[in-house]
């Protein structure tokens, strides 16, 4: 898996000169955009593309759905696209999972490279292959594993990206310093979100999550410790993803997902309690408090039951059993679920 990180007229310009490896010459180029990556990102990279066909869909969660898959598929087909097409997808997570779904779907699949422009495509979702769509309210219920022929990141995109964003992104940064460096986990605790270094960060977190993932590209077993934090995680934002309620971004969701999974840990000897602090000051400090209550909790749980990583009944949990180390296939009962939510709300 090609990850580079550098300047993007840098690197998009050797990826397109030499047209990756093996080398290759594309029919057709396509690049999919939202609303705000149109506005923000494409005019940074316009003048180093060659002929292509702009896609540009709705931003947001909420549209990263199979009707939106329809459109997309569409504007390939009216394009003429080929099996020798290539595909940009400039964006953050949304455009890359979705964008890459269709590329891999697209006439059984053509190549895509991905140009990640949040925080947290830039650490996460555009490294490793995951791909897809939301399905009937649940979270990347319909997908496939497929490598993009290169992940280009460039931190200047970040520029326009708002404070709540950058706050969501740091979210995945927190859970790969949780899951695999205690010592970065130890510097980072210590400073305000402001005063991180950003471009230091998202090389680390790239480093650990390619280290991950080609060690077990399909997630038979390592790479689910990625997944600390995102069983509660993905429970509580599909929650609020319902219509009616305050929509949740992704980071703060898991961030919410990570201290609940935290408390478990705790609960069952893992994790000690002065560890559980830090973990909790720290969260708090950036992300304040999800508004849930009791009646609420039913619901979340609820969603659990859809996780990819349960197996028959049972829902299976990553749990962090000291800061830099994760387990994971622990089995979580519903009374544990529901304890950690209790310690969540106080
Ligand atoms: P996103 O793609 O919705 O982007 C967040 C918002 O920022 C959008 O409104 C977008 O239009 C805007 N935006 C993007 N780049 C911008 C820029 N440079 N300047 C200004 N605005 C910009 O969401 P996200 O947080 O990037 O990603 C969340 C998605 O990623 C979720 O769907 C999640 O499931 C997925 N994800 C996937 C993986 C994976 O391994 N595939 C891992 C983690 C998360």
């Amino acid at each position: 898996m090609s990850v580079v990180i550098s300047s993007i007229s840098e690197s998009l310009q050797t990826f397109l000169a030499t047209g990756g490896v093996p080398q290759k010459v594309y029919s057709k180029i396509i690049v999919l955009v939202d609303t705000n990556t149109k506005r923000f990102c494409y005019p940074i990279v316009k003048e180093f593309l060659p002929k292509h066909t702009l896609i540009s869909i709705k931003s947001g969660e909420e549209h990263k759905n199979l009707q939106t898959c329809e459109i997309i598929w569409s504007a390939m087909t009216e394009a003429q696209l080929d099996r020798h097409a290539l595909m940009i997808n400039l964006g953050g997570g949304v455009i890359g999972d979705m964008g890459g779904f269709c590329a891999a779907t697209y006439k059984r699949g053509i190549d895509f490279i991905q140009i990640p422009t949040t925080l947290l495509s830039q650490v996460d979702a555009s490294v490793g292959g995951k791909l897809g769509i939301d399905f009937h309210g649940f979270k990347n219920h319909l997908g496939v594993f497929t490598l993009p022929k290169a992940v280009l990141i460039d931190p200047v995109f970040l520029k326009t990206l708002s404070e709540r964003e950058k706050r969501s992104g740091f979210a995945e940064i927190l859970k790969h310093c949780l899951i695999q460096d205690g010592e970065k986990w130890n510097e980072i605790r210590r400073k305000d979100l402001v005063d991180q270094d950003l471009a230091d960060l998202i090389t680390h977190s790239v480093e650990i999550k390619k280290k991950i993932v080609e060690q077990d590209p399909t997630e038979q077993g390592i790479r689910k410790i990625l997944n600390f934090g995102h069983t509660l995680g993905h429970a509580v934002e599909t929650y609020f993803l319902d219509k009616g309620k305050k929509r949740l971004l992704h980071g703060e969701a898991i961030a919410t997902g990570m201290l609940c999974e935290s408390y478990i840990a705790f609960e069952r000897g893992l994790l000690n309690e002065k560890t559980l602090e830090q973990i909790e000051d720290f969260i708090f400090s950036i992300y304040g408090k999800v508004p849930m209550q009791e009646s609420d909790f039913e619901a979340i749980m609820s969603f659990t039951q859809q996780d990819k990583k349960n197996k028959g009944k049972e829902i299976r949990f990553s749990l962090i059993n000291s800061v830099g180390s994760c387990l994971y296939d622990v089995v979580v009962s519903k009374t544990e679920m529901k304890k950690a939510l209790e310690y969540y709300v106080g």
